[in-house]
């Protein structure tokens, strides 16, 4: 194998064969275990396009810390490397194709509680519904306040922790660059993992607009909006804001955040249900 590495380097076409075949190698392995993988593919010229991936994308490259590695991760999640990813809470574990397979374990920690409550109580009031958030449909300032470097939903570098099994490692080499990249490409898809990985529940800012005693300008003029939304997925948008009780009416708790699916069980848990299906 190391013919490739002191000849000369592998065409593009030539690493994509590879790492189809060694895909093709893996899902054999994995489904000895009843699994399968779950590669990321790049469709078009740019890594992510909606909010949330290209978020993920702006907030990694405005480290300087990463700066070296970012363009071979760049290339390499381009060209299918990424035969794995699986994204769960506080983890992300990938498999990525090079001169051999290699094993990308990255950490990073949950969004501390007060750091999450500050955020809900900033965009109470300034999310309509999950489709708005999840699209993000935002308004610039929630877009500010979920972005923001310091104090947004995004990891900074001394939160997170990565390593990988080749030789070449260093603080961020090219393998786990590459699965840093197919986390924003996955989230065009899936921007619900972006608060799976922090550890937090999307549908509590949401919830946390919901409970505002009286519905601020912004979100009472959702309604139009809202209504023609409803209108073009053919779906019944169960609590819009001018369904909201009346400001008198004390409404329940909001549900306690320790199981998985019952948390959107609460108030969200319709419009939940009704967006997925209009999705
Ligand atoms: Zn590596």
């Amino acid at each position: 194998m190391n013919w490739w590495r002191y000849t000369r380097k592998p065409s593009v076409p030539e690493r994509r064969e590879r790492a189809r075949r060694e895909g093709r190698e893996l899902e054999r392995k994995m489904a000895k275990s009843g699994r399968k993988p779950s590669p990321v593919r790049i469709e078009g010229r740019a890594i992510a396009s909606t909010f949330w991936g290209k978020a993920w994308c702006g907030n990694l490259e405005s480290y300087r810390d990463y700066a070296y590695r970012l363009p071979r991760g760049r290339s390499y999640v381009r060209h299918d490397a990424v035969l794995d990813l699986d994204i769960g809470a506080g983890r992300i574990q990938a498999v990525v194709s090079g001169t051999q397979l290699y094993d990308v374990d990255v950490s990073i920690k949950p969004l501390a509680k007060a750091h999450w409550a500050r955020i809900k109580t900033q965009c109470a009031g300034e999310i309509g519904s999950l489709i708005e958030l999840l699209e993000g449909r935002l308004s610039d300032r929630v877009m500010g306040i979920v972005t923001d470097r310091e104090r947004g939903l995004f990891p900074k570098p001394k939160e997170i922790e990565m390593r990988c099994s080749c030789p070449d490692w260093a603080t961020m080499c090219k393998h786990v660059a590459a699965v840093m990249y197919g986390v924003g490409a996955r989230l065009d898809a899936k921007p619900e993992l972006l608060f799976t990985l922090r550890n937090v529940e999307h549908g509590e800012l949401i919830a946390a607009a919901a409970d505002l005693q009286v519905p601020s300008r912004r979100a009472r003029g959702k309604t139009i909006e809202e209504a023609e939304l409803a209108g073009v997925f053919g779906i019944e948008l169960a609590e819009l804001p001018h369904a909201r009780p009346s400001p008198k009416k004390k409404r329940p708790a909001p549900a306690k955040r320790s199981g998985g699916k019952s948390r959107a069980a609460g108030k969200t848990g319709k419009n939940a249900k009704a967006n997925r299906r209009g999705r």
